[in-house]
């Protein structure tokens, strides 16, 4: 690590961490550091089923599982990764 400051550091390389660098870097937020004392998705993330469910106990939850969907729809495309995200509906 040469720099030693940064506009944003996150904590954490799991789904939470990765996917918040990911959508402030599509803004133009680049001058970020994501720290990961293990290595990435080594928590939750990489031990999870990846179930895709939409019924939740709350309006918000529920609208950002709707949106999301929309998002997991299209992922290839919104992320620019060149093989299948295995989406199965
Ligand atoms: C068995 C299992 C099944 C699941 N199934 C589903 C499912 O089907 N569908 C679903 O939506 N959700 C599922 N979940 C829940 C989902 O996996 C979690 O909600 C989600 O992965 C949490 O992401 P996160 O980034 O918050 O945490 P994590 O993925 O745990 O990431 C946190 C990261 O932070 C790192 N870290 C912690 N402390 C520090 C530190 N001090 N310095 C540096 N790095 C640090 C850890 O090493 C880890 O990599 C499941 C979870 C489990 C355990």
């Amino acid at each position: 690590m040469s720099k030693k400051s940064y506009d944003y550091i996150i904590i954490g390389g799991g789904i939470m961490g990765t996917s918040l660098a990911f959508e402030l870097a599509r803004r133009g937020r680049t001058d970020g550091l994501v720290i990961e004392r293990d290595y990435l998705a080594a928590g939750a993330t990489g031990r999870c089923a990846a179930g895709i469910r939409q019924q939740w106990g709350s309006l918000l939850n529920a609208q950002l599982a709707v949106e999301s969907t929309e998002i997991f729809e299209h992922l290839e495309e919104y992320t620019g990764y060149e093989h299948s995200c295995g989406l199965d509906q």
